[in-house]
């Protein structure tokens, strides 16, 4: 049977808690337990697949192709537990399951109420995931004392009792505020917090304190008497420049033994010598490479999490350090897109849906290639560069997506025949992982070593497939295809020193300990160009 780690947030939300459980997922790893993580979200979308990055950050997805909460690539970056569909849910996606039984009859005769049915609702969907794990840790979205969240505290409140005190363990990470002109740390507001949760029923077992700085002894002391937590059992959770120095520091204030004893756990030393040797590689980093992030959502930087942690990896085999540069697509236009562009080593164009920022994007990519610098479309950065080069290089005026014009004369990006019939907009992309082989030949090909890939896709439209003999013709290649879908999923121009665009998401699979070869090999291109430019 699993033992369980319910975590959960107090006083703001932002406090990271994402990060904080992945971090004590990999710290369990390093003891040798088989170890899952879930995020339950109290909100009513299904999945978090219909928002805007700005309501929710990025959305995550996973390879049996789930919309997911960016936490859960939190969670795959710094351990190895594989993400599934069923690790990230919603009261919406609760609810739904649970009024499907309603109307089946399942509880014929039955009052269908939040406690019991909802919170069994809720229980069920851990206990599915937890199955054959020795410890499954449980995020709950949000703030200890919003309404949409008490049924998810009441469901982690009952599995307490109904698994036994020695099988489930209570974390609240809270925070603990600087007061500049009196220089003191407030506890209030933790105290505040601890009383909500224990209101309703649940004594947190450990405290986390977040802060700008560690928190001295006396602090500490102050928040385990007011929030009836043992005094070794309150941590420090500072800000950190590196988050992947996290688990470390926990382990240096000894969290990994705390846990084992209140899991009664038997004591195993956390092996953590691999995030030892990823921190100072990353801390001693030396230059700088400057590459520009070209998108609409730039003022959320978790918009694009995953993309700004895989370049944060591919620093590491490259040894140079990245320097992230956020240029909003809507503010580039004709008359500054040279200098607005100029002096970047890399261009990288992300994801995106709608047509606003885009032809900041398409004189973007413009730009990259006809100065040689190094440029990564992904997804509709991949679109916006066929769009490009069909237009200025192949001379197809007027070619575009028909997502941003239905009407155009060269839709060089068209939605395929089988989403046409799509009418509902929830969950029905191409999502998650699906094949792809490469050409031998390709810098695609070199840069992987191998022929068969599986990446992960996001997206309605496509390179429409007619219009590939043309461009392949004019110099952008196909370097990797859908082989039963008859459809490109990757593309680069060989005339070009990196000019690589790809459909799906490499963002996705990348870890600090096997950064992805897209992303390495870019930074490494940046890096030459740099060199070139501006020398050392
Ligand atoms: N909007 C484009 C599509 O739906 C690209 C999506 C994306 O970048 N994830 O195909």
């Amino acid at each position: 049977m699993s033992k369980y780690i319910f975590i959960t947030g107090g006083v703001l939300s932002s406090l990271g808690k994402g990060v904080t459980s992945a971090a004590i997922g990999s710290i369990l790893e390093g003891m040798g337990y088989k170890i899952t993580l879930m995020k339950l979200d109290p909100y009513l979308n299904i999945d978090p697949g219909t928002m805007n990055p700005y309501q929710h950050g990025e959305v995550f997805v996973t390879e049996d192709g789930a919309e997911t909460d960016l936490d859960l690539g939190h969670y795959e970056r710094f351990t190895n537990a594989v993400m599934t569909k069923y690790n990230n849910t919603t009261s919406g996606k609760l609810y739904h399951n649970l009024l499907e039984k309603e109307r089946k009859g399942v509880f014929l005769g039955a009052t269908v109420q939040v406690i019991p049915h909802f919170t069994d609702e809720i229980k069920k969907s851990i206990e599915k995931v937890a199955n054959s794990y020795d410890i499954t840790l449980v995020e709950i979205g949000g703030t200890v004392g919003d309404i949409e969240s008490l049924p998810f505290l009441e469901a982690i409140r009952q599995m307490g009792i109904e698994k036994s005190k020695d099988n489930v363990v209570y974390i609240h990470l809270t925070y603990v505020p600087y007061i500049r002109v009196s220089e003191e740390l407030k506890t209030k507001p933790s105290q505040h917090s601890v009383k909500e949760l224990r209101a309703i029923g649940i004594q947190p077992d450990i405290l986390i304190g977040r802060a700008e700085k560690p928190l001295p002894k006396n602090i500490k002391r102050k928040l385990a008497m007011f929030t009836n937590v043992e005094e070794d059992s309150v941590f420090s959770a500072p800000d950190l420049d590196i988050i992947y120095e996290i688990p470390l520091y926990f382990k240096k204030e000894g969290l990994d033994r705390v846990i084992a004893k209140h899991l009664n756990l038997e004591y195993r030393e956390p092996d953590l010598s691999k995030w030892r040797k990823i921190v100072s590689t990353i801390s001693k980093l030396e230059g700088g490479v400057d590459i520009g992030i070209v998108g609409k959502y730039v003022d959320l930087k978790d918009a694009y999490k995953s993309i700004s942690e895989s370049l944060i990896h591919a620093q590491i085999p490259n040894k140079v350090k990245v320097n992230i540069h956020w240029i909003n697509s809507e503010r580039i236009n004709q008359e500054n897109y040279k200098e607005v562009l100029s002096g970047l080593d890399g261009i990288l164009v992300p994801g995106g849906f709608g047509d606003r920022g885009i032809e900041g994007k398409i004189m973007t990519a413009k730009y990259a290639r006809e100065n040689n610098v190094p440029y990564f479309g992904i997804c509709l950065g991949m679109q916006i560069a066929v769009i490009e080069f069909a237009r200025s290089v192949a001379g197809l005026e007027g070619a575009n997506s028909t997502e941003f014009n239905p009407l155009s004369p060269h839709p060089v990006i068209d939605i395929m025949q089988e989403q046409k019939s799509v009418e509902k907009k929830g969950g029905t992309m191409r999502l998650g992982a699906y094949q792809c082989h490469l050409k031998p030949g390709t810098k695609a090909y070199q840069i992987y070593m191998s022929e068969v890939i599986l990446e992960r896709h996001r997206h309605r439209y496509e390179f429409n497939p007619k219009y590939v003999p043309i461009l392949e013709e004019k110099g952008l290649i196909v370097s990797g295809v859908h082989k039963t879908k008859g459809l490109p999923e990757i593309v680069e121009i060989p005339s070009h020193p990196w000019f690589i665009a790809c459909q799906f998401h490499p963002e996705f699979k990348s870890k600090p300990f096997n950064p992805h070869p897209l992303f390495v090999s870019f930074v490494e291109a940046s890096y030459r160009k740099r060199l070139e430019t501006k020398g050392k």
